[in-house]
């Protein structure tokens, strides 16, 4: 399915939009467990306004994603090139980790994780 929205997010008000929607989305996601290997729909953390899409993932797969504080999944093709950039790519998913000055703060505050284990990842070098 095809999305394309020409919403350029260069300004950092727009940046910090997207990073705090994405930031909902976690939090929305992080209530939708599912048991065992099957497969949970969670929707498409990639901030855009108007995208309301899901992805299935397994709880494993999900549980990769969510170990890092600043990585989201997305529908392929949702990156926001702006602010993060795809590592991992997969036919039902991408993973996307946030790189701009303007979200990756909010990406680490706002993770629903950051308690476990204490870790504090350094700043990204830009
Ligand atoms: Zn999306």
């Amino acid at each position: 399915m095809q999305f394309d929205i020409i919403r350029p997010t260069t300004d950092e008000v727009g940046q910090r939009r997207v990073a705090l929607n994405q930031a909902t989305l976690r939090r929305l996601n992080e209530a939708m467990r599912g048991g065992g290997d099957e497969l949970v729909s969670f929707r498409c953390e990639c901030g855009r306004f108007g995208c309301n899409q899901l992805i299935r993932l397994s709880p494993s797969e999900y549980a990769a994603v969510r170990a890092h504080p600043r990585r989201f999944v997305v529908v392929p093709g949702h990156e926001v090139v702006e602010i993060e950039s795809a590592v991992e790519r997969h036919n039902r998913y991408a993973v996307v980790e946030a790189h701009a000055a303007a979200v990756v703060g909010i990406a680490e505050q706002t993770s629903p994780r950051r308690d476990r284990g204490g870790q504090r990842p350094a700043p990204a070098a830009e």
